[in-house]
């Protein structure tokens, strides 16, 4: 038995699953998790010494590689001041004015602790501004684990929603509407039913967690406009896409505003940390100025906010990591798509800066439906191909690769080798 195999069978008696977050969990591609016990630049070790190749980089946040010795040096320092002092801080003004000066249209945010929290709070913000109840979200679209999100909506989108998890009362969704992702009359019918009372439409600009989705041309362009029409708020949803794209996002890539953006995972550089922010109007509305109560203990950690803050101003110093990083992506996954042609097989690869997917399905991806057509199986199988060839890649078909600004041309193309390799056979 494996130190990881070991120790996650420790785990599965004390900790639910043996994880403390189910996209962790092996259990979609067969095996144990492997135990990390560090990582540094592009690779990660476990405990029994391996080390692997990591295209998940926590799922986005570690976009300069693992351990950046900057990042690290930030961090350690803020610890020398105390972890938590629950008042405020120079560094949350100066993490604050930071965002705000990457992203024309965001006045002013708000600090918290996780995605989940900035989206739910997002939301909570919107209705409080509008006077409005309903919200529209996107099948296949992922915006943490509040009550209110939890919902797919199988059964067409104009049913109210049918919560996707035990333990969400009807009551939570019932003011969530399912549009179809990249499906601009579908958001038309849910607003004609209900011109007055949608709240906002939220979208994840590019889908990521129902694997790579691109918005289609106009797509988001159209929920800009229908949002105007209707009055409601537009909420772009970037905790991945957030100063991944670039400094300002989905936003400034597609050239759309939305009203509110969510952040999280790469603003924290690792940390547990998320944020909420835009337009002054409607962020005044939030305690302690305005009536949506919102709070955190720990939000704006000193800590936290040392990891951020060192991470954007890194990224800062050297904006031409978007143009490195987007034209890595887009050789990359241009390179994994002609190995997938060229091999015949039913896949479908999709990309979108740094992020990038392959479906394995004959079906042309375009939203949740789609998707859903792949063989799971088949991914199972390519996962565990990679991962004994020490490349870690995400244990679910409907997740993203992260390329980072720290892996080289070499190393992707002994990943492209790899790939090939299974394409084969
Ligand atoms: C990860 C993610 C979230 C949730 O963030 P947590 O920090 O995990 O709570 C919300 N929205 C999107 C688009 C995400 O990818």
């Amino acid at each position: 038995m494996t130190k990881s195999e070991a120790l996650f069978e420790r785990a599965c008696k004390v900790i639910p699953g043996g994880v403390n977050s189910p996209v962790r969990a092996f259990g979609s591609i067969g095996g144990t998790p492997r135990m990390i016990r560090k990582a540094d630049g592009t690779h990660m070790t476990d405990e029994d010494g391996n080390t692997y190749l990591d295209f998940v980089n926590s799922w986005g946040p570690m976009i300069l590689g693992h351990n950046h010795p900057v990042i690290r040096e930030a961090v350690v320092k803020a610890c020398e001041d105390g972890l938590s002092y629950g008042a405020a801080t120079a560094r949350e003004v100066e993490m604050a004015e930071l965002i705000c000066s990457f992203v024309p249209n965001v006045d002013m945010v708000r600090m918290v602790n996780s995605g989940t929290e900035a989206v739910m709070s997002a939301i909570r913000t919107a209705r409080g501004y509008t006077g409005r109840d309903k919200i529209v979200k996107f099948m296949g679209c992922y915006h943490g684990h509040s009550d209110a999100l939890l919902v797919q909506a199988g059964s067409g989108v104009m049913t109210a929603g049918v919560p996707d998890s035990a333990g969400v009362p009807r009551g939570c969704t019932r003011d969530t509407l399912s549009a179809v992702y990249n499906d601009v009359s579908s958001v038309e019918r849910l607003f004609e039913a209900f011109p007055e009372e949608i709240a906002a439409v939220i979208v994840e600009p590019v889908g990521a967690n129902m694997g790579v989705v691109p918005p289609a041309p106009g797509f988001l362009e159209a929920l800009r406009k229908l949002c105007d029409r209707y009055g409601a708020v537009l909420i772009f949803d970037e905790v991945i896409t957030g100063f991944r794209l670039g400094f300002t996002g989905a936003q400034g890539y597609f050239g759309v505003d939305a009203d509110l953006v969510t952040y999280g995972k790469i603003i924290g550089a690792g940390m547990p940390v998320g944020a909420y922010g835009g337009k002054r109007e409607i962020m005044q509305k939030v305690a302690p100025v305005g009536p949506v109560y919102q709070a955190g203990t720990l939000s704006g950690n000193p800590v936290a906010m040392a990891a951020g803050l060192a991470q954007l101003t890194l990224l800062k110093e050297h904006p031409e990591v978007y143009t490195e990083l987007n034209e890595k992506g887009a050789w990359f996954y241009g390179e994994v798509k002609k190995l997938v042609e060229a091999s015949g097989l039913d896949a479908q690869t999709t990309s979108c800066g740094s992020l990038g997917c392959i479906f394995f399905t004959a079906t042309p991806v375009c939203n949740y439906e789609t998707a859903k057509t792949s063989d799971t199986g088949l991914y199972a199988k390519y996962f565990n191909h990679m991962l004994s060839h020490g490349i870690y890649l995400a244990p679910s078909q409907f997740e993203a690769m992260f390329l980072s600004a720290a892996h080289t041309r070499e190393e992707l193309q002994g990943v492209l080798d790899v790939m090939q390799e299974f394409f084969r056979r």
